[in-house]
């Protein structure tokens, strides 16, 4: 089956508003057996609209267009589709009611402008929005209707509104059904391998020849890099899909070993809070350049509590020193953005928490600061526990924001690998 979607927006070829529906449509819908064939983003403009339902009509099976179904001047979506099938548009009394009652919730009349969402084209499934007012719309397209008419006999175009807050219930309550009644999905299976501590490139010359095999009968490799982690994405489709990426799967990990930190939807931050738990060990952080970054990300965990006690980010050599017991010789003498300054930075805030392990980052962000000896990246990271401190010296030259995420996803990386073993 071919599936296809349409964002509108102008504010999204603008780049006001990051295009989010895309990732979050082809996700659901992969996991429902269906790869979206493509996709575009149009502003909010009438023939550019109706040319881009009409031609993605042409081609796929379904087509799901997102936003301009609102009351204000530059919501068109639902008018031109109305337009370009022929239908005219009548009021649907479930969507008064729907309306009415949403503003009687809030003690409020119902703004003039909303009237507009209560027509719909002709014929249309309607799908009362359960957290705003316009409804999402589904309209089963005969080919007949369509210019030149196609040779397909199942033809939906689904019409979902913008805000994601009532697009995902939205398509979750109403749309799944829906496809699941009309369209029977083939099976595919996808499984996301997250690595660590190696480049792209490196993953992919490693695996490749282990896959080979596999790949003729039908396996999907791709590869994501993202900051400090390289994602190797397993893909199938057919009866014998779910053994294809189960035996990739073995393979990558075999090759790979412990760079491999999880799969799916899984964070490093996640997994280090689930060895902390599963190791019943506790953690302290001493920060500096990334500013309380690791401290967020493993308080993003549910369940934190049992294993984070907490951290200092000691930016200033003023915090070093009365916060974490840095000694101002080191400092003067060293940098600090050094070795020593970073093993006294764990020390203290393993002394101070009386935590287990405890990881100390400095380093320089840039862009100024750098020199010949420390250029901007350069990055210590201390790992202190019971056994001693280990310190290790890493070079991260990168913009601002990316030279942090990537720090913290190292310094977490370090802790799971010695909790790993
Ligand atoms: P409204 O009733 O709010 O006008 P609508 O169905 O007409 O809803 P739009 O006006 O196109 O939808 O978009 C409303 C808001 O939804 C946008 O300002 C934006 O914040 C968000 N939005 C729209 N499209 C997307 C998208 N593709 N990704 C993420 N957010 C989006």
């Amino acid at each position: 089956m071919n599936v296809e979607i349409i964002n509108t927006g102008s504010e999204l070829m603008l780049g006001r508003v990051l295009n989010t529906h895309q990732q979050w449509l082809c996700r659901r819908l992969a996991d429902l057996g269906h790869v979206v064939t493509r996709q575009v983003a149009i502003a909010d403009d009438g023939s550019e609209i109706q040319n881009a339902v009409r031609e993605a009509l042409s081609r796929a099976d379904l087509v799901i267009t997102t936003g301009g179904l609102g009351p204000t001047s530059d919501d068109i979506t639902r008018e031109l589709v109305a337009q370009l099938l022929g239908r005219k548009l009548v009021q649907n009394q479930d969507v008064v009611e729907h309306i009415k009652g949403f503003f009687a919730k809030r003690n409020r009349q119902p703004p003039l402008k909303t009237d507009v969402e209560t027509f719909v084209p002709e014929g249309a499934l309607v799908f009362l929005n359960q957290t705003g007012t316009a409804p999402g719309l589904a309209m089963h397209v005969p080919s007949s209707t369509l210019n030149p008419p196609s040779s397909s006999s199942k033809k939906w175009l689904i019409m979902l509104p913008g805000p994601p807050r009532e697009l995902r219930p939205m398509f979750d309550d109403a749309v799944v059904p829906l496809l699941k009644r009309e369209f029977a999905a083939e099976n595919f299976v996808c499984r996301t391998l997250r690595s660590t501590g190696i480049g792209e490139s490196r993953v992919q010359e490693m695996i490749e020849a282990g896959l080979e095999e596999f790949v003729k009968r039908g396996l999907g490799v791709g590869y994501c890099a993202r900051p400090g982690a390289v994602d190797v994405r397993l893909t199938a489709s057919g009866s014998g899909a779910e053994s294809l990426v189960r035996y990739g799967g073995a393979v990558v990990q075999t090759i790979l070993g412990d760079h491999i930190f999880g799969s799916d939807d899984d964070e490093i931050e996640n997994v280090v809070v689930h060895l902390l738990k599963e190791h019943k060990k506790t953690v302290a952080l001493a920060e500096s350049c990334t500013g309380g970054g690791i401290a967020n990300r493993i308080t993003n965990v549910p369940g934190a509590s049992a294993v984070f006690l907490g951290g200092v980010v000691s930016y200033a050599n003023s915090a070093k020193e009365t916060l974490l017991g840095v000694s101002p010789e080191i400092l003067q003498q060293h940098g600090a953005v050094s070795e020593p300054v970073a093993r006294e930075m764990a020390l203290g805030a393993r002394a101070e928490f009386s935590s287990d392990f405890a990881v100390a980052v400095t380093g320089i962000a840039g862009p100024d600061g750098g020199t010949p000896d420390k250029p901007v990246g350069t990055v210590f990271i201390a790992l202190a526990s019971a056994d001693g401190v280990e310190v290790e010296r890493l070079l991260n030259p990168w913009d601002r924001l990316t030279f942090k995420d990537v720090t913290a996803t190292q310094v977490l990386e370090r802790l799971r690998r010695r909790l790993v073993g």
